[in-house]
């Protein structure tokens, strides 16, 4: 073998075991019981206080490249990936320029990822009004699934879908057996919300009330229900549009759902005035909400845990006015997602392997990626070395990201990443990660 891991506490599907975990060709080929002895060219062991994770897999990432490379790229936001003990995130079709809406667009996009990644990379085709015909080719060019939105998605170049467009192309993914990701905010709802403007965090949270999200995930659930296609609710924010989700998941509605760490572990009570790094769409809501959360995570209505990973430059961040009405919607936390969320899991009494189970065995199934997502036999040597009793204070001038800015900046925050390995490689400068199509991994 070429390496072979050693730990006290090695995360496997069946439990927290003392093993040693088997690589050959970047794939696990064997996990023996801890003094086995296996025989490798290279041997890692793992500190007393260091647990053997599976990397994570960030489903819900936006690079930006080409197109708006300055707010992020494939190097920067791969290595913070890594960093962060993340080895595969999916790109977002939208804020790149062009949008992944075809063949084309996504031709470019692996162009400039091509060589450049230190993670594995993935991407969403966009569903966008008009691009009906698009679909089916940029399915069998191996995206993932599609992303759409309902509600004005913030880019141009990005249009949103009316529920008949939505309908019309649930049926041509239903057909393909391809999955709708959705950014679910009703227009109608927000049209009649107040305006955002100025530093008021309180006015910022009133433009976008819960009840658009239960608007638009009410005619996502409709619209799913009567195509038989395969839907999945984006950054959910609002708890109370859980009881509509399980209740269409109950009558047969292929549907699942995600949140997100802002979501988890910041508070719209504590947001100071004019703090537009928290700023993002749907917004970060109460404390009470954020309980609810987290009781959806623990009774399995809310299936994952990913970043939405989604960075501007601090100019559009309107840092300098702190006007929650032009400032970018976005929080950026891929290197922190895990610390984020494991904090506050530990500080709620939830276990580190219901928190791996959130952002990366299951984020690897919604979106059929077979060999990622496990420490076990035939899945790839993708391994996060987490010391998740150590702490540190977040100084955005380590991390990765393009623009560092971070509504995390000054917490502290507990679980720290001390190595992260791809196909059974410790990742460093040196960008090693693979391009990954539908059906590859
Ligand atoms: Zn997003």
């Amino acid at each position: 073998m070429d390496l072979v891991v050693r730990g006290r506490r090695v995360l496997t599907p069946q439990g927290w075991r003392a093993a040693e975990v088997g690589v050959r060709d970047g794939v696990i080929v064997e996990v023996a019981d801890l003094g086995a002895g296996l025989d490798a060219t290279e041997t890692l062991e793992l500190a007393e206080d260091e647990v053997l994770i599976p990397g994570l897999v960030d489903t819900h990432v936006h690079v930006n490249q080409p197109g708006r490379t300055e707010w992020e790229g494939f190097a920067s936001a791969t290595r913070a990936a890594a960093a962060g003990g993340v080895t595969t995130i999916v790109d977002m079709p939208l804020n790149s320029v062009p949008p992944t809406t075809d063949v084309a667009a996504l031709d470019v996009k692996r162009a400039e990822a091509e060589g450049g990644v230190h993670v594995d990379v993935a991407f969403w085709g966009g569903a966008v009004p008009g691009s009906a015909a698009d679909l089916a080719p940029l399915h069998d060019a191996g995206v993932m699934g599609f992303k759409c939105f309902l509600v004005d998605s913030g880019v141009e170049e990005f249009g949103h879908l009316d529920a008949a467009e939505l309908e019309r192309d649930l049926a041509e993914l239903a057909r393909l057996d391809a999955l709708m990701v959705v950014h679910a905010e009703d227009p109608g709802v927000i049209g009649a919300a107040p305006e955002p403007h100025g530093p008021r965090y309180a006015d910022f949270l009133a433009s976008r009330p819960p009840a658009a999200e239960e608007a638009a995930i009410a005619t996502l659930l409709g619209a799913a229900a009567r195509t038989g296609a395969r839907v999945h609710v984006l950054h959910l924010s609002d708890a109370a549009a859980l009881p509509l989700i399980t209740r269409a998941r109950a009558e047969g509605v292929r549907v699942s759902v995600e949140t997100c760490p802002h979501y988890l572990t910041l508070e719209a009570e504590d947001v100071p005035d004019g703090a537009t790094a928290f700023k993002c769409c749907p917004p970060i809501r109460g404390a009470a909400n954020q309980d609810a959360l987290w009781q959806g995570l623990l009774d399995g209505a809310i299936d994952i845990v990913v970043t939405d990973h989604s960075p501007s430059t601090p100019d559009l961040k309107a840092l300098d006015t702190g006007d929650f009405g032009e400032a970018w919607g976005g929080v950026a936390s891929l290197q922190l997602g895990l610390a984020a969320v494991w904090t506050e899991a530990r500080s709620r009494g939830v276990a580190l392997e219901q928190v791996v189970r959130w952002m990366s065995t299951s984020p690897a199934a919604l979106v059929g990626l077979d060999r990622k997502g496990a420490i076990a036999p035939g899945k790839d040597a993708d391994l996060a070395v987490l010391a998740p009793e150590d702490s540190f204070d977040v100084d955005p001038a380590r991390l990765h990201h393009r623009n560092p800015v971070t509504p995390y900046a000054g917490r502290r925050l507990t679980g720290v990443v001390r190595r992260t390995l791809l196909h059974g490689r410790t990742i460093t400068d040196v960008p090693t990660g693979t391009l990954l199509r539908r059906g590859d991994a």
